[in-house]
């Protein structure tokens, strides 16, 4: 019985268009007993997405209907799957206050959520690290060298922990090594502990749980999971719990890696 908390809907513009029933039907014949769907919250307005589509999250005035069709389809299929209703919110540096007044205005609908890094900034512009390749290679020039993105994600990944957001600020950090989806064209030369381990402490000591990404398994540059299983042993010995995430953006990508993430260390 697979439990995956980490989908995203027809609501997502950089996703498939499959319907959201259809990852429903596809989710209990592959055997789930719950799904969470978090779509890529809304960014603040008052935010530029870098990403030349415009397209990294579900737009405001798409939220209603969002919350609502997931409220329907949760009573729908109640005896065959468990439904939560959720969001993938960005942290971003600098939209603590909008980030924190969405989730004042629409977190008492939410069943679930997760925290994730996707943007960088750099002096004043704000980069989306996992958009592109040759994105991620303008910014290796940009930020002066593979090392300065690594320092740039995990300190804006270590504000997010200790940010405060308001009483639904999620609990669950998303794919805390994104940064490693390009890792087989632009590798980084220091273990990804000296990361990743004052990461985990943090998570640890705020009681949050790690989102055990299974889409980089898919990534051809990445072929690992997010966080790496070294990783997610120290996350265990830290007693945080880790929750599988398929990232799917259609329903082909339902339980992606699941099956090479070790089984043990799934809550
Ligand atoms: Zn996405
Ligand atoms: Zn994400």
């Amino acid at each position: 019985m697979i439990i995956d908390k980490h989908v995203h809907t027809p609501y997502c513009p950089h996703g498939s268009t499959d319907a959201l029933v259809a990852y429903i039907e596809h989710a209990i014949n592959l055997n789930y007993k719950e799904i969470s769907f978090t779509e890529h919250a809304p960014l603040p307005l008052t935010f530029h997405d870098p990403t030349p589509e415009k397209d990294s999250a579900m737009l405001l005035n798409q939220l209603p209907a969002y919350l609502e069709e997931l409220k329907k389809w949760q009573s729908y299929y109640a005896s065959a799957l468990t439904i939560n209703i959720g969001l993938e919110v960005d942290y971003i540096d600098g939209f603590e206050k909008e980030t924190t007044e969405l989730l004042n205005e629409y977190g008492h609908f939410l069943d679930d959520s997760i925290l994730s890094v996707h943007f960088l900034q750099h002096e004043e512009t704000y980069y989306c690290m996992d958009y592109s390749e040759e994105n991620f290679g303008e910014m290796i020039h940009v930020f002066g060298g593979v090392n300065k993105i690594y320092d740039a994600y995990f300190s804006t990944l270590h504000k997010s922990i200790e940010s405060n957001l308001g009483k639904y600020k999620p609990h669950r950090i998303g794919h805390i090594t994104l940064v490693e989806k390009f890792k087989r064209k632009y590798p980084y030369q220091q273990p990804i502990h000296h990361y990743t381990n004052p990461i985990l402490d943090a998570i640890a000591a705020k009681g949050y749980e790690l989102d055990y990404n299974g889409a980089g398994f898919v990534k051809p540059l990445c072929l690992d999971s997010y966080p790496p299983q070294s990783v997610a042993i120290e996350a265990a010995k830290r007693k945080i719990p880790l929750i599988y995430g398929s990232d799917a953006h259609s329903i082909k990508g339902l339980a992606q890696g699941y099956h090479q993430i070790i089984q043990d260390h799934l809550d």
